[in-house]
C-alpha cells in the first residue's frame, strides 16, 4: 500500500471515533462518557509525548529554517478558529445550555483542527510508516472526546440527536480531507508536519489538559502520566514489528 493509502485507511478509523463519541452522547451512555473522560487525560499525555519528541523534531528537519514559525502558526490558527471567532467553545462534554449559534460556529471552528488531524497522520506517514502509526494512535485517542464535545454542544444548543451525530461525522470527513489535501498539495507535503505539530500541541496542551486540570483525585492525572509513558512502550513495539 502507498503511504497515502495507508494514511487514508488509518484516518478513516480515527474518523469513526468522532461518530462513536457522538453516539455515546445522544444515547446518554453515562458509563461510556466517564470512560471517555479518562481518554481525554490519557490521550493528552500520549499526544503531548508524540508531539514534542517526534513530530516537532521531524518537522524542524523537514521544514528547515521556517519550521519553528510554522509550528507557532499552527498553534495560533487553532486558537483563532476554535476560540476567538466562536462565541462558546471548550473541549469535553457540554453540561449547560448554550446559544443555538454556539454549536454551528464551534463546528466550523473545529473543522480546521480536525482537517489538520488528517494532515498530521498523512505527513507522519510521509516521514516513515512507524511515525504514521504513532501519530494515528495519538489522534485516535482524542477523537472520542472530540465527538463528545461537538455532539453535546449541538444538543445543548437545542439541535436534534441526528444533527449532533451528523456534525461529528462532518468532523471525521474533514480528517479524511486533510489526508487527501496533504497528498495533493506540495506545500503540505513539505510543511504539513510543522503546521500539524502546532495544531497537535494546541489540542493536547491547551484543549485536553485544561479539561482535567481542575478536577480532584488521582485517577485523571494518573491517566495523563500513563499516556505519556505508554507512548514509549508503543514506540518500542511499533519500531520492533515494523
Ligand atoms: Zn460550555
Ligand atoms: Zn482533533
Amino acid at each position: 500500500m502507498t503511504s497515502g493509502g495507508a494514511a487514508l485507511l488509518y484516518a478513516a478509523v480515527a474518523a469513526t471515533g468522532n461518530v462513536i463519541g457522538a453516539v455515546a452522547v445522544v444515547r446518554h451512555a453515562a458509563g461510556s462518557l466517564r470512560v471517555i473522560d479518562h481518554f481525554v487525560a490519557f490521550g493528552a499525555g500520549f499526544m503531548l509525548a508524540v508531539c514534542l519528541t517526534e513530530i516537532v523534531p521531524e518537522a524542524l528537519v523537514r521544514s528547515g529554517a521556517s519550521g519553528p514559525l510554522l509550528v507557532l502558526v499552527g498553534y495560533l490558527a487553532v486558537h483563532l478558529t476554535q476560540h476567538t471567532v466562536t462565541p462558546h467553545f471548550h473541549f469535553g462534554e457540554e453540561t449547560h445550555a448554550v446559544n443555538a449559534r454556539a454549536g454551528t460556529s464551534a463546528l466550523v471552528g473545529l473543522l480546521l483542527h480536525t482537517c489538520f488531524d488528517g494532515v498530521a497522520i498523512a505527513s507522519a506517514f510521509l516521514v516513515r510508516p512507524t511515525l504514521g502509526v504513532m501519530v494515528f494512535v495519538a489522534i485516535l485517542l482524542h477523537k472520542l472526546p472530540e465527538g463528545v464535545t461537538i455532539a453535546s454542544l449541538m444538543l445543548a444548543g437545542g439541535r436534534s440527536p441526528a444533527a449532533a451525530v451528523r456534525a461529528a461525522a462532518l468532523l471525521g470527513l474533514a480528517t479524511l480531507l486533510g489526508v487527501l489535501l496533504t497528498d495533493s498539495l506540495g506545500v503540505l507535503v513539505r510543511h504539513g508536519l510543522a503546521l500539524s505539530g502546532g495544531v497537535t500541541l494546541y489540542v493536547a496542551a491547551s484543549n485536553l489538559v485544561p479539561e482535567f486540570q481542575g478536577k480532584r483525585g488521582w485517577s485523571l492525572p494518573a491517566a495523563f502520566f500513563t499516556g505519556a509513558a505508554l507512548f514509549y512502550a508503543t514506540r518500542a513495539l511499533v519500531e520492533r514489528f515494523a
